[in-house]
């Protein structure tokens, strides 16, 4: 059975290829994108709609001002996708964050204790930017689409769901926002190291020190234990993660040296450090 479905994954995506497949900017890798980009911005706004009426939104200025400024910086030197950014901060002990397709952004607090500065809290902003604007989510859906059988005409597919949850849910999941309804797909390696190699130039050109990406990750990697939260167990660390951030700092010091300097940026506020 599984020889036959990856007998059909392999025929679809070479047939599918001759429209869906793309080259990652920055990184020159093809990958397989069956969705349209406005596709997976509505699927986006859907899924944060969704997030924002489940949520409680922090309401601390000073917090928010962190988020939002750390945001705007990156979203000023990223590609240009046509993403109507919002970076929304949401008052919860999960350590997590993501941005959905479009470019609207979550922060949830509880990352704050990882992240300890403005440029630990830039290290994990960047990093989930380049995993929408690289469109992992959409790749995503391909992959778990033409396993299923719905690769014909995957757009008219997503568009009659609609607004339908399943559709939702099929996009939250792909986008790494899927704690919400249970379901939390891990990235695959190739798109981790691609988010981070992506992400550790966007910070650098945003102004920080992108040094601070290996400390973050060693960090956030060492902090796990047992209670492993959901963030850390869909990015996977590992020596060879922390491995080949090392070897993209020099590339992205060079970066850094032609950019605005905040070094670490402030400190995030002590209430959240404990
Ligand atoms: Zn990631």
């Amino acid at each position: 059975m599984m020889r036959f479905i990856f007998t059909v994954v392999v025929i679809v995506s070479m047939a599918a290829c001759a429209t869906g497949c793309r080259k990652v900017e920055g990184t020159g890798r093809n990958q397989l994108v069956l969705t349209s980009a406005s596709t997976e911005a509505q699927l986006g706004v859907q899924a944060f709609n969704e997030i924002l009426k489940k949520e409680k939104r922090s309401t601390d200025p000073e917090a928010i001002a962190i988020v939002q400024r750390v945001g705007q910086r990156i979203a000023a030197v990223a590609p240009d996708r046509g993403f109507k950014y919002e970076f929304v901060l949401l008052e919860s002990k999960q350590p997590n964050a993501f941005c959905l397709p479009g470019g609207k952004v979550c922060v949830y607090t509880g990352i704050f204790k990882y992240c300890q500065d403005e440029a630990g809290l830039a290290t994990v902003m960047s990093h989930e930017v380049a995993h929408a604007i690289a469109r992992h989510g959409g790749e995503r859906m391909t992959q778990g689409l033409i396993v299923q059988g719905v690769s014909t005409g995957l757009n008219a597919y997503l568009k009659n769901q609609g607004v339908s949850p399943t559709a939702t849910n099929v996009a939250m999941a792909a986008f790494g926002a899927g704690a919400q309804i249970g379901v939390m797909l891990p990235y695959s390696r190739t798109h981790e190291y691609e988010a981070d190699y992506l992400g550790l130039k966007y910070m650098a050109q945003a102004g920080y020190d992108p040094r601070v990406g290996e400390e973050f990750w060693g960090r956030f990697a060492s902090s796990g234990g047992s209670n492993v939260p959901a963030f850390l167990s869909t990015h996977p660390p590992s020596a060879e993660r922390s491995r080949k951030m090392r070897e993209h700092t020099d590339e992205a010091m060079k970066l850094y040296a032609q950019s605005p300097k905040y070094g670490k940026g402030v400190t995030l506020p002590a209430r959240y450090l404990k």
